[in-house]
């Protein structure tokens, strides 16, 4: 069984704030501000590269807090947390720690759409990721709150580029200084929540929000383009007020599958894992929805919310008359609470306990806390490079909510990247990246830096063009390599299971392609599997496992010496096999991206005088959205086939 020693919140408390005594006036390589998903994971990213970091956050107990659902992962978003495992991060491995219902989602899809999913305790989540940052070296933890970021104006030989040198917190105006700093505020930036007709500042219930003096530098010191955005939380219910037996049970998956590359098996043993219930709206909750529509101040504001997590409100009004999913869920092992997802509201909280007794299963229900709504700004990430760095700003990152993005595993990609290369670019390593054809975390910063966001951004598989080959089995051949090699960030032990792995695969696809045999042979061998008759009279090992009926055991039994030695790899052989062909297709595509990647556009080019034939609508849209590769502006929305072939004329040139 997974097995950890984890600090009390008292003992974390008190190595933090001996820390914060001998801070003053310190120099650190990189701050991270914000102690969310995405500060955690770029806090200990900076430092494993090998970055004196500080992380600072207003309160040390919310560090690694869920602030809705406790869950991790999913369609999409579990190949983000795969992804984060295999660059060592730290949401994977807690994830493994914290789950109490596991569940590969998508299943009835090919596995590389899969989408692998935990249901959390809250309280495990939270302590496993202080006691990583405890044991992290480098890393310094303080709870404080930053008041403002310091930063210089433009230099008279670098017009429009402000540098930031630290930040400043609150209460004694206390001032660190650092060659990077990564702001990962969350929904805490200017925010205001609501419940009914009440709206207060606050990032999350219980929690301020961050300083105005952070916006304002943001907003008007450094001039960036900002938005505004929200979302909403669904009241906690208190679980003994619930007759579950009116809903309907799932249960998790009898063998929990854990994230990390690096686990076996998860902490949760298969047999204590908790269910999950799902129930329906009933038309008594869409009358309680609009007979409270004018108590309801956030359903009337303008401002975006996540199209793809709507509140019952949006869900109840865009789709009348029909039943809507309620999911039950656990909010830890031993948890008084259920988290009803799904049911999202901010209604005044006694039209909320109207409306869940509504539901036949929450007859009886009582409210621990009532749902609400939060609004914040967010920073336009057109204005970001690749490595998440504000290209306006040498030193300033920024990832996570922040950047317009909802969710903890796009958070905590975003993190994990800004950690890594602010860190790179205070130690004086150059800025790393990560192509969309490699990794869905290079799909998320892609998209976020060349398209931006018009409504809170969440990950999808339909977002990855590359989807077959970037699938949750192979995160780890596709990245700890290059974690260890090029990034930095990936530990030798990491590296050398990756490489002990790759090189097996290796040699387990070499040993299935010598098995040439004549498909007569394969009958005789395989008597219940169809083979086809086809022109080509033989078939190897590869091919056969391509079978829908063929497993990697049965081509082990027939071949034992050869095969047997391999079979720890089997479910990842038998994907391998039915992805190749189509990957091999894919090849061409990828190859010609990453071409296109590795064409750097200079970021002081002077669209407007390039001599080059482009329209006045290209110069403008090159001008404001400056991408960093011929492959980023490619994707830039309003470029012309026409005006890329003249630029990548004008880069062969320069070159
Ligand atoms: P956060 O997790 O918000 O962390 C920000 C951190 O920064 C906090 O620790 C805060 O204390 C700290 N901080 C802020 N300002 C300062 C400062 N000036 N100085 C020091 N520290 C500071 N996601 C979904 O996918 N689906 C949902 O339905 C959903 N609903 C949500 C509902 C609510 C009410 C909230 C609050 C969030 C919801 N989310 C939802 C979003 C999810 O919580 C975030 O996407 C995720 O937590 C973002 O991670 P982050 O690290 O960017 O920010």
């Amino acid at each position: 069984m997974l097995t950890k020693k984890l600090p009390t919140l008292q003992s974390f408390q008190v190595l933090v704030s001996r820390y914060a005594s001998q801070l003053a006036h310190q120099q650190y390589d990189v701050i991270v501000v914000g102690g969310g998903h995405a500060g955690t994971e770029a806090a200990a990213a900076a430092a494993r590269v090998g970055a004196e970091t500080l992380l600072v956050s207003q309160k040390i107990q919310t560090i690694g807090a869920l602030s809705c659902n406790p869950s991790l992962g999913g369609i999409g978003k579990g190949q983000l947390v795969k992804e984060i495992d295999a660059l060592d991060g730290l949401c994977g491995r807690a994830g493994d720690w914290a789950g109490i219902h596991f569940s590969i989602l998508n299943r009835r899809k090919g596995p590389a759409v899969w989408g692998p999913r935990a249901q959390l305790d809250r309280q495990y989540y939270r302590e496993f990721i202080q006691s990583e940052l405890l044991s992290t070296p480098r890393l310094t933890v303080l709870e404080g709150s930053v008041e403002e970021l310091l930063v210089t104006e433009p230099k008279p030989d670098e017009p429009g580029q402000h540098r930031v040198t630290g930040i400043r917190l609150a209460n004694g105006s206390q001032l660190v200084s650092a060659s990077s700093v990564v702001l990962t505020t969350g929904t805490f930036l200017a925010g205001s929540l609501f419940v009914g007709q009440t709206t207060v500042p606050g990032g999350r219930v219980g929690d301020a929000p961050s300083s105005a003096g952070l916006s304002h530098t943001l907003k008007e010191r450094l001039r960036l383009r900002m938005g505004r955005l929200r979302t909403g939380t669904p009241p906690r219910i208190v679980k003994e007020s619930v007759d579950l037996s009116l809903a309907v049970l799932h249960p998790p998956d009898t063998n929990p599958t854990p994230f990390s590359f690096l686990n076996k098996q998860t902490r949760c043993k298969p047999e204590e894992q908790l269910p999950c219930h799902l129930t329906y709206t009933t038309p008594g909750v869409e009358k309680v929805v609009k007979e409270s529509l004018h108590l309801n101040c956030h359903i009337h504001q303008d401002t975006k919310g996540p199209r793809y997590c709507p509140s019952i409100e949006s869900r109840v009004l865009r789709f009348p008359g029909r039943q809507h999913q309620v999911w039950l869920e656990p909010e830890g092992l031993t948890s008084e609470l259920l988290y009803p997802q799904g049911l999202s509201m901010t209604m005044p909280p006694e039209m909320q306990l109207s409306l869940i007794r509504e539901i036949p299963p929450l007859q009886r229900a009582e409210i621990h806390t009532p749902g609400y709504g939060v609004q914040y700004d967010f920073v336009c990430p057109t204005q970001l490079s690749p490595a998440l760095q504000v290209k306006s700003t040498q030193g300033l990152f920024l990832a996570g909510q922040i950047n317009g993005t909802t969710g903890y595993e796009e958070a905590a990609a975003q993190g994990l990247w800004a950690g890594v290369n602010a860190a790179r670019r205070a130690l004086s390593m150059p800025p790393v990246t990560l192509s969309r054809t490699e990794s869905y975390i290079g799909v998320l910063i892609d998209d976020l830096v060349c398209r931006g966001v018009t409504e809170p951004y969440r990950m999808f598989t339909s977002r990855a063009e590359f989807r077959t080959a970037l699938r949750p089995d192979n995160a780890d051949l596709r990245l700890s390599l290059k974690g260890f090699e090029e990034v930095g960030c990936v530990s030798s032990e990491r590296y050398q299971e990756a490489l002990r792995v790759k090189n097996s695969l290796a040699d387990a696809l070499a040993a299935l392609q010598d098995l040439t045999l004549s498909r007569h042979n394969w009958r005789k061998m395989l008597p219940d599997v169809h083979i086809s008759d086809a022109k080509n009279s033989v078939l190897n090992g590869m091919a056969v496992l391509q079978y829908n009926q063929v497993s990697y055991e049965m081509l082990a039994s027939c071949f034992p010496e050869v095969l047997c030695p391999f079979v720890e790899f089997s479910q990842r052989l038998k994907i391998e096999a039915v992805y190749k062909p189509h990957c091999d297709l894919q090849k061409k595509e990828m190859d010609r991206i990453q071409k296109e990647e590795s064409m750097f556009l200079p970021q002081d080019i002077d669209y407007f005088s390039l001599p080059v034939s482009l329209s006045q609508e290209v110069r403008e849209i090159l001008d404001r959205f400056r991408p960093s590769t011929l492959g980023a502006a490619t994707r830039l929305q309003g470029m012309t086939p026409a005006a890329i072939v003249h630029l990548l004329k004008y880069v062969k040139q320069t070159k």
